[in-house]
């Protein structure tokens, strides 16, 4: 069974610039990802390497360090390893059209059992991540069907920071998301939405002046 196929009938790979679905064996490197994407919603896909894909979970919120906040999950289906390094905008009209930026990247390790395909399907996994902007260890859950939540457990990383408004910038290139879509043919005014308020507003002052 190959787990790329939704991801491939979701897509024209003649019209979006993201990655074919190609399944690689033999590399087992453990990254994770964190994609924010202002698509018809704002939200992280946080992804997960593990048997050959990236498993991948929508987070409207986005992973939060603070350990009283549990951010809702939605399972999304597994991505290609390549679409870890995607950054750039999917054309309007296409599946998941809007801007996408790596928000934070970087490797994990299981920490309740090396079986990544055999825990999501249990329905709870635990990790340490150790991203540059996410470290430490958080556990994903399974409430129902798609529906998981994301915690942070409480370690040196725990943090009442909110990452996604203090640290807003693409670790690949420091871009805002309407920096990405403004480079890459995009909607800025649309991926402007998705960035924070603070940014926003210091761009328009720039232009005006
Ligand atoms: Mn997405």
């Amino acid at each position: 069974m190959n787990s790329l196929r939704t991801y491939e009938q979701k897509r024209r790979f003649d019209q979006t610039p993201e990655p074919k679905p190609e399944k690689k064996h033999g590399e087992s490197r453990r990254r994770f990802v964190v994609q924010k994407h202002r698509a018809r919603n704002l939200h992280y896909d946080f992804r997960l390497e593990a048997d050959g894909v990236l498993k991948s979970w929508a987070v409207p919120k986005g992973l939060s360090p603070n350990p009283k906040v549990k951010r809702l999950a939605m399972a999304v289906e597994d991505h290609p390893l390549d679409y870890a390094d995607f950054e750039g905008v999917i054309p309007e009209g296409q599946y998941g059209g809007g801007t996408v930026m790596v928000w934070d990247r970087g490797t994990y390790e299981p920490e309740n059992g090396e079986q990544i395909g055999a825990l999501i399907k249990k329905g709870e996994l635990k990790v340490k991540l150790k991203g540059k902007k996410l470290k430490g260890s958080w556990v994903l859950v399974r409430t129902g069907d798609r529906n998981w939540l994301l915690i942070k457990h409480r370690d040196r990383h725990a943090s009442e920071d909110e990452l996604t408004e203090t640290s807003p910038r693409s670790v690949l290139t420091q871009r805002t998301l309407a920096e990405i879509a403004s480079q890459e043919g995009g909607n800025v005014e649309k991926a402007a939405s998705g960035d924070p308020r603070s940014l926003s507003r210091r761009k328009k002052a720039m232009r005006r002046s």
